[in-house]
């Protein structure tokens, strides 16, 4: 018995707590996954992943679909995982999942239509062929995920990898694994045959495992750094890997925007979930005209948002108790270097709370403009026009969402399509995440490759092209009897085709 006892002592599991940010309870205890623990989920993984792309489309659309009725029946439990594990306010955990409910549904009903076989055009050249172009699932996903949107972030690439038909290992951040383990056992409700979708516990060495462990595709979230070192790993088996990683969005004003519904969205866009967003707002340029009247409608909304564990709270506690430093040394810099805080300051920061802080003129090489801050605070600029705001706004090197308010829509998609940054939403913010038909995704430090919509189908695929002859070509080139008479009339074509003169 003694000896049964020990031998079980010595094999236990290295384990993690995972803990409230707000009351520093412990909310549930996981095992850390080392490389040996996450090749045997890959092996597993692998059967899973034979099966269920052997399913025809309607299959797993009907699993897909059942696995989002699953969500919104039990919105309530989810959210209360999500509250505990983020500290985000209740209603705030139940938007994100509805958004990610929305792009399961999405992903279900289109991965078809967007991936199945179809005929291409051949072409003069090759018109005895017919052409094909299909895209096939790659086989095993690792989704490494963050902790700030745990349930929509990690969605965001394993609804369009299941439904593109590849099954998933997901490690959640070490911040939340319950609300990823709850994810991976709903599903595995409603599809209990085979461990389509698989939960891979730890903290970043078990991420690390995970990108060299030979899985077929990384999806990863988070920051650039981390993006980095996962790059790093999945180069031993030239893995390939989507890389979402951070962002400093800005907001643009002109002189004819809607100032309230301006300042009303970038008031939510910078403190909703303590700021702690990849495209949540952290600079706005406003047009000089009206950079006073902006300023003084924004500092009314934000200094009215508050941050608490309560149910009437605005946002929450800073998830990782590190980030509050971030922040701090952010304001410190800004001020240091001449920024004035219109509203709060370095008092605003009450760990594990930071209430909103807004700083105007400060210089544009100062952290607060340049780095990600991740907290409830934004810079506010004054610039000539919106061309200016727009050249601003790219001298970054993230490249995430941004948002222009204007009242001329002319002007306003103009200055959209000259951001550098993936996505822009014009007289709201972050509507593209919500909109499912489209692909979300940076440039430059905020990462490459695209989720959601058909970009983000594809991403879990690989395009596979076929020929087929119909008919005997009527020059045959590819022969060792190729005769001159071939070659001529080849080149007699092709004279024809493209030999037009284009200046
Ligand atoms: P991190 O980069 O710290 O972590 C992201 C994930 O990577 C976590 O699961 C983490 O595990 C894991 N990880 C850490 N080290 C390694 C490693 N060496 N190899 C493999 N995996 C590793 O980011 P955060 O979780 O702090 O998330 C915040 C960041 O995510 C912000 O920069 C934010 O902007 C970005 N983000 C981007 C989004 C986008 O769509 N572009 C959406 C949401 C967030 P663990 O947590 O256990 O250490």
């Amino acid at each position: 018995m003694m000896d049964t006892l020990h031998a079980g002592q010595m094999n236990a599991p290295e384990t993690f707590d995972s803990v409230n940010p707000a009351t520093s309870e412990v909310i549930a205890t996981f095992p850390v996954f080392g490389q040996a623990e996450v090749d045997a989920a890959l092996g597993r993984a692998r059967e899973a992943a034979s099966w269920w792309a052997g399913l025809d489309w309607k299959d797993r659309q009907t699993r897909l679909l059942a696995w989002k009725s699953h969500l919104i029946r039990y919105i309530g439990r989810l959210a209360e995982l999500v509250h505990n594990e983020t500290g985000k306010p209740l209603d705030d955990a139940k938007l994100e999942i509805v958004l990610a409910i929305a792009h399961i549904d999405w992903a279900a009903r289109n991965a078809k239509r967007v991936l199945e076989q179809r005929r291409v055009r051949p072409g003069l050249t090759a018109l005895n062929q017919a052409a094909y172009v299909e895209y096939l699932p790659l086989g095993v996903i690792g989704v490494i995920g963050p902790w700030n949107y745990p349930v929509f972030t990690p969605i965001g690439s394993i609804a369009y990898a299941l439904a593109a038909g590849n099954a998933v290992l997901f490690k959640p951040s070490e911040l939340t694994p319950a609300v990823g383990g709850w994810l991976v056992s709903s599903f595995g409700e409603v599809v209990p045959e085979h461990p389509v979708l698989q939960l891979v516990t730890g903290a970043g060495p078990t991420g690390e495992a995970l990108a060299r462990s030979g899985v077929d595709k990384i999806a990863f979230t988070g920051s650039t750094a981390t993006a980095r070192k996962v790059m790093a790993a999945c180069a031993q088996n030239l893995t390939p890997m989507i890389a979402e990683c951070g962002g400093k969005d800005a907001v643009l004003v002109d002189s004819d925007a809607n100032l309230d519904a301006a300042a009303d969205a970038t008031a939510w866009g910078a403190v909703s979930n303590a700021g702690q967003t990849c495209i949540g707002v952290e600079r706005v340029y406003v047009v000089d005209e009206v950079y006073q009247a902006f300023i003084d409608k924004l500092t009314e909304r934000m200094s009215r948002a508050r941050a608490g564990d309560d149910r009437e709270a605005d946002y929450g506690p800073m998830t990782m108790p590190s980030q509050a430093e971030v922040v701090e040394d952010h304001i410190a810099d800004a001020m240091a270097r001449g920024g004035r805080a219109v509203l709060g300051g370095m008092q605003s920061i009450r760990r594990p709370y930071v209430d909103p802080v807004i700083l105007a003129d400060v210089p544009d090489q100062s952290t607060a403009v340049q780095d990600e801050t991740f907290g409830p605070t934004v810079t506010v600029s004054r610039v000539s026009d919106l061309s200016e705001g727009v050249d601003r706004a790219n001298a970054n090197k993230y490249a995430l969402g941004s948002t222009v308010f204007a009242g001329n829509v002319k002007k306003a998609m103009a200055a959209a399509r000259a951001l550098r940054a993936g996505m822009t939403a014009i007289n709201s913010v972050i509507a593209f995440a919500t909109v499912p038909g489209l692909p979300f995704g940076g440039v430059g430090d905020s990462g490459f490759g695209r989720i959601h919509g058909p970009d983000g189908l594809r991403e879990f695929t690989r395009a596979k092209a076929i020929t087929r002859q119909r008919m005997k070509p009527p020059l045959n080139l590819t022969t060792l009897t190729r005769s001159d008479k071939d070659m001529n009339r080849l080149l007699t074509l092709t004279t024809l085709l493209h030999g037009k003169r284009y200046r």
